[in-house]
C-alpha cells in the first residue's frame, strides 16, 4: 500500500444518477481516497440545484451532488464539493443582477471571460452563500476552493481605483502600467499587499462557515510561488501561516517528471508542513500507464501527503491499480 494517498478532481459530475453511482463505485473499489468534483463551472453555472445560482439545464430536477455524497458515504470515499470562485461567465447570475462586480481590465470589461472583482461585499457574500448552501445541505466532507485568485490584468473597476486611492493616496490608473497591466516597479509591494489582501479576506471567511459547518476547507492554488502574488494576488503561504487550509493542493502540470519534483520540493519548503500535502499532477492523454505511475511515485517521493490528479476521465483502470495497489 502507498504511504501517500490519493485524490483525483472531476471536472463534470456525470449527468444520471446511475451514471455517478457507477464513476463513484469505480473510484471507491479502486481504493481512491478523495474525490473532488466541479459543482460550479467557469460559466458560472453550476451542477446541483441551487438556490444561489443558476443551474445547468443537465442538472436540474435531480441531484447531482446529492447522488454522489450519498453514495460515496456509503463506500468509504470523501468528497469535496469544488467551486470555481472569482471567475464567472456569461450563466452568472451575480454578474446578472450585479454588473458593477464585473471585474475591469485596465479601464474596459472583457467580454468572453468574465471575471467577478474579489474586493467587493456583493461578490464574496455571493460566492459564501455557494458554500453555505453545499456545507447545510451535503454529507460531503469537504469543500474546495479554486480561481481563488484575480485574473491576471484585473481589477481595476472603480471600487478597487477609489480603495488604492484612499490606502496609498496614489490613483490606480494614472500610475501607468507595464505590459502586464501592473504599476509600476516603485510601488509593487504595496500593490501585491492591497491586492492579496481581499482574496485573503475571502479565505478567512470559508474557513469560518466550513468550520461552523464541521466541513474541511482545501485549495488548489498556482504552482510558481512566489510569482502568484504579483501575478494574480494568491497568498497561498500566508494562508497557511494563518491555519485557513485543511489541505492543499498545487497545480504542478509539468510534462517533465524532474521539473514536477522539483516544484514539488518549493511547495513543500513553503507549505512546512502547517496542513495536508497534496500534489496536483496532470495526467496526461498520451502517457502510458508506466509513465505516469513512474511520475507519481517520482513526486510522491519528494515527502507528500497524497498525489491529486487532473482529472478523473484521463485516470485509465491500470493506472487506479497501479496508483492505489494493494488497497484494490
Ligand atoms: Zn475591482
Amino acid at each position: 500500500m502507498p504511504s501517500y494517498k490519493i485524490a483525483t478532481w472531476l471536472h463534470s459530475l456525470p449527468q444520471t444518477p446511475d451514471a455517478v453511482r457507477v464513476k463513484i463505485q469505480r473510484l471507491a473499489d479502486a481504493g481512491v481516497d478523495l474525490l473532488i468534483p466541479c459543482v460550479k463551472q467557469v460559466d458560472g453555472l453550476v451542477d446541483y440545484p441551487s438556490e444561489v445560482a443558476n443551474v445547468r439545464p443537465e442538472y436540474q430536477g435531480w441531484d447531482a451532488l446529492m447522488v454522489a455524497a450519498e453514495e460515496a458515504n456509503r463506500r468509504g470515499l470523501a468528497i469535496h464539493a469544488w467551486c470555481c470562485d472569482f471567475v464567472e461567465g456569461k450563466g452568472s447570475r451575480l454578474l446578472a443582477e450585479h454588473p458593477e462586480c464585473q471585474a475591469v481590465r485596465d479601464g474596459r470589461a472583457t467580454e468572453d471571460w468574465a471575471w467577478a472583482c474579489p474586493r467587493r461585499t456583493q461578490t464574496q457574500e455571493y460566492l459564501l452563500s455557494i458554500y453555505q448552501e453545499i456545507i447545510d445541505r451535503y454529507p460531503v466532507q469537504g469543500v474546495h476552493l479554486d480561481y481563488i485568485r484575480y485574473a491576471d490584468g484585473f481589477c481595476y473597476c472603480d471600487l478597487c481605483r477609489e480603495s488604492y486611492q484612499r490606502e496609498t493616496g496614489r490613483d490606480l490608473l494614472a500610475r501607468g502600467f507595464d505590459k502586464w497591466q501592473q504599476p509600476d516597479a516603485h510601488d509593487m509591494d504595496t500593490w501585491i499587499a492591497w491586492r492579496c489582501a481581499p482574496v485573503t479576506a475571502f479565505v478567512r471567511k470559508a474557513r469560518a462557515i466550513a468550520t461552523a459547518g464541521e466541513k474541511e476547507l482545501s485549495a488548489a492554488v498556482f504552482h510558481y510561488l512566489p510569482g502568484q502574488l504579483q501575478d494574480v494576488g494568491q497568498d497561498w503561504e500566508g494562508w497557511l501561516a494563518e491555519g485557513l487550509l485543511d489541505d492543499i493542493m498545487p497545480m504542478n502540470y509539468s510534462q517533465s517528471t524532474r521539473i514536477a519534483a522539483e516544484w514539488t520540493r518549493n511547495h513543500l519548503t513553503a507549505a512546512k508542513g502547517q496542513c495536508r500535502f497534496w500534489e496536483g499532477l496532470v495526467r496526461h492523454r498520451s502517457w502510458s500507464t508506466e509513465r505516469f505511475l513512474h511520475h507519481v511515485r517520482t513526486v510522491a517521493a519528494q515527502g507528500v501527503d497524497g498525489i491529486c490528479i487532473f482529472d478523473e476521465p484521463n485516470v485509465m483502470d491500470e493506472d487506479l491499480a497501479g496508483l492505489c495497489g494493494a488497497k484494490a
